[in-house]
């Protein structure tokens, strides 16, 4: 989804207590968007692919994927980031600068979920961890998105039933409850490349338990866009979208309702991934 300058300043007329986020949103999108354009993907063999999604496999596997250019769009990110947080930059930009050197194996590992050693060591005090995995995400977001769009075609999404992504196998940290002519379909949304999968409505994405009545929600009367779906076996729960009527892309939709996780944090639901 691309926004235009406009675009954004008719969404935070919309929403004025929003507006830091959107205006982050916007810089942010303006670095990967950019990035994005120069990104070369190795070809894709479409019958591999479909075999791959027959299998249960996600797809973003021992593909060929380059991540040598990543450290400097990491470090523009990282600008942004500063210039719109209250974050002491000198500690922070002494953290990053030790961080440099392993960058492009930093981001490997977060990429192909092999463990989070590596980033558990770098991480200083200066740099808290959550903040390293939102630019270490941020970073990787041009990159997967491209690689989620080049293949989307070859890949019937219906025939997926896992809870982890399809594309590049992560999280789903949305859900959605959409219309259709059948009644309302639930998907999921990708924590890393955001691209949306349909699932089962019974179902823990996390934990593949299975209600006998729908998973248990909770609704807020002040938020008529959003409900959780929890799940009492393993006792996370998932933001779902219930409206969308500003058509938001999946990463505003999970940043406008940071008062949506606070009530399911406080019902004593942990959150499995974010955006
Ligand atoms: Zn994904
Ligand atoms: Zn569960």
């Amino acid at each position: 989804m691309f926004y235009s300058r406009d675009d954004i300043d008719k969404l935070k007329n919309e929403n004025v207590h929003l507006s830091a986020y959107y205006d982050m949103y916007f810089a942010l999108r303006e670095q990967q968007d950019s990035y994005k354009e120069s990104i070369e993907l190795p070809s894709i063999n479409e019958a591999v692919i479909r075999q791959q999604i027959l299998e249960g496999k996600p797809l973003l596997g021992n593909c060929g994927i380059d991540l040598t250019g990543l450290p400097i769009l990491f470090m523009d990110l990282f600008n942004v980031y500063v210039r719109f947080t209250n974050m002491k930059s000198d500690d922070a930009i002494a953290a990053i600068e030790e961080l440099k050197p392993d960058l492009v194996g930093v981001l490997e590992e977060f990429l192909f979920q092999k463990g989070i050693t590596q980033m558990q060591a770098l991480s200083a005090d200066s740099i808290p961890a959550e903040i390293l995995v939102f630019l270490i995400k941020n970073t990787l977001t041009p990159l997967v998105e491209k690689y989620s769009e080049c293949i989307n075609s070859a890949v019937d999404l219906d025939v997926w039933e896992s809870g982890c992504c399809p594309i590049c196998g992560h999280l789903p940290a949305l859900a959605e409850l959409k219309k259709t002519p059948s009644g309302r379909q639930r998907f999921l949304f990708c924590s890393l490349c955001h691209t949306p999968w349909p699932f089962q409505r019974l179902k823990c994405p996390y934990c593949d338990n299975v209600e006998d009545k729908e998973t248990e929600y909770f609704s807020f009367p002040d938020e008529e866009n959003f409900r959780v779906d929890v799940c009492n076996s393993c006792k996370t729960y998932i933001k779902t979208v219930i409206n969308n009527n500003s058509d938001l892309s999946p990463v505003l939709l999970d940043w406008s309702s940071q008062n949506v996780d606070d009530s399911a944090a406080r019902k004593g639901y942990k959150r499995a991934a974010s955006m």
